[in-house]
């Protein structure tokens, strides 16, 4: 099942009329009036031994207590979506208030926690031996600034519920409200009796305090959410890691999908939270025989079709010269597409929410990941020239595709070539976070080290825990 924009807006519009009060005592700390913030240190050090002690208290508590203390974490998540929305958009200029409530939602309700550890089992006339997932112990993790707050909150859920204690390293672009999530997690686990300090990061993250946090040695496991340069540094620490890093998820159409709904689907794939998701549809390769009618349906479900003289304009401005190269112009990133126009001279209204062009592959908007509502669309002669332009476009990232298509031989193909950790059939790229699809939902997914959605057993060691020669009752 897909979720369609007014439904999206309904929900949005429930969840706005059903905000309780405890929302203003979030806000009040958001806006300063309320004292320190729980889990915020001045010094990196101070923190992590924080982050130690209470890893110790957690770790000898019944599962049901870490579940109490996520539960807890669950509904103020849901309390406080509005305030994290609004303080996340404001923060950082980026993404759409409405499709962040959703997420912090998902991440309240589609998060796993304790129900994710498994225990396998050998019994026979030797004895009885178990696998048992326990915790690393205390997790340095770092943060976007796409997803700041989300990304705090679902980790915490899934490295609590594992056992371990979490010293984050939230982006500086996005300091406030991280470390705002982070005081609310403390803030759940001390309302039901739990330890403070479950969840730790500095007043002022930087570069320096993140190499700390590397390479120190009371921390055992790093993951990393964010770009190339963060992920891979975290690879080289030396210690056990987990890299969710970049990607540039191409969706492919071929000439036997429903056009109509694939162009509905991809539009609200792509514009969800203004395409900050690193899983949102970046570029669309489509047949040929197929491709203007896609573009025909995109247009409207809500999209701007650019003239050349507006593509090039679009590209000087997304894109900014550094060192002799382009990167990606910060203030473009997760901007609104009536934003995005307006820089370039173009009036439209609320109803435009998708930029859309058609280009060749080697387009620099097309070929970057943007994280903006500006779709490309590549034409291709047939399905397997599609496939290997999808291939090539996904630029070795393994991280996430997509494909319209009623050809089941087709989508097996392309699922085997392209080879990444989501690949969503029919459905917006939003459905393989769980939302308007089955599973569950994470904001952290592990494409370059294989771990793939992470969630609470992916935060564990495995134990082999052997009894010799007895309980076995069989
Ligand atoms: P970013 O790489 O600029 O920052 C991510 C984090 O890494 C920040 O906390 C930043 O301070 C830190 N960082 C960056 N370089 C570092 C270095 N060399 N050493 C230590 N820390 C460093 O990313 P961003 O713009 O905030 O987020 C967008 C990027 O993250 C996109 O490429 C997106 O695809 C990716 N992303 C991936 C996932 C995933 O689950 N795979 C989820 C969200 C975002």
């Amino acid at each position: 099942m897909s979720i369609s924009e007014q439904e999206i807006q309904n929900i949005v519009r429930n969840v706005l009329q059903n905000m309780g009060k405890s929302e203003e005592s979030t806000a009040n700390q958001a806006s300063g009036q309320s004292k320190k913030l729980m889990g915020i240190f001045e010094n990196i050090e101070d923190a992590i031994a924080a982050a130690k002690t209470a890893q110790k208290e957690i770790q000898p508590m019944p599962l049901e207590f870490r579940e109490k203390i996520i539960a807890n974490i669950r509904k103020k998540t849901i309390e406080n979506a509005k305030i994290f929305a609004e303080l996340g958009v404001e923060e950082t200029g980026m993404g759409n208030v409405g499709h962040k409530i959703l997420k912090h939602q998902l991440v309240a309700e589609k998060t796993p926690g304790t129900e994710d550890l498994s225990t396998t089992a050998w019994s026979g006339d030797r004895g009885l031996t178990l696998i048992e997932q326990g915790p690393y112990g205390v997790i340095g993790a770092v943060c976007p600034s796409t997803n700041p707050s989300e990304t705090v909150l679902c980790n915490s859920i899934g490295m609590l519920a594992a056992g371990n204690s979490v010293v984050f390293a939230p982006h500086p672009a996005a300091k406030n409200v991280s470390n705002l999530a982070i005081d609310m997690v403390n803030r759940a686990s001390v309302e039901v009796g739990g330890p403070e300090n479950l969840v730790v990061a500095v007043k002022e993250p930087t570069m320096d305090v993140s190499k700390t946090i590397f390479g120190h040695k009371d921390i055992s496991l790093l993951v990393a959410t964010g770009g190339p340069g963060v992920v891979t540094t975290v690879l080289s620490s030396g210690k056990r890691a987990m890299g969710a890093g970049a990607g540039n998820p191409p969706v492919l159409v071929d000439e036997t999908a429903n056009i109509p709904k694939a162009a509905e689907d991809i539009v609200n794939g792509c514009t969800f939270d203004n395409n900050l998701p690193c899983i949102a549809e970046k570029e669309v390769v489509a047949v040929k025989s197929i491709a203007d009618e896609l573009m025909y349906y995109m247009e409207q479900a809500g999209c701007y079709h650019a003239n050349d003289e507006e593509v090039s304009k679009l590209v000087s401005t997304v894109f900014v010269e550094k060192n002799g190269r382009k990167t990606l112009n910060r203030q473009c990133v997760g901007r609104s597409a009536k934003v995005l126009l307006n820089k370039i001279g173009v009036n439209v209204g609320e109803e435009i929410r998708c930029i859309i062009f058609k280009g060749d592959k080697n387009h620099p908007m097309i070929a970057e990941e943007l994280m903006m509502p500006i779709l490309g669309i590549v034409e291709v002669k047939d399905v397997d020239e599609g496939i290997e332009v999808s291939v090539e476009l996904e630029q070795g990232n393994r991280h996430s595709a997509h494909m319209h298509s009623t050809n089941v031989n087709n989508l097996t193909k392309y699922g085997k070539a392209i080879d990444t950790a989501i690949f969503v059939k029919n459905g917006p790229s939003y459905a393989a976070l769980g939302f308007g699809g089955e599973g569950y939902a994470t904001f952290t997914i592990a494409s370059r080290t294989g771990e793939g959605l992470t969630s609470a057993k992916n935060f564990t060691k495995s134990r082999r825990c052997v009894m010799c020669d007895a309980l076995s009752i069989r």
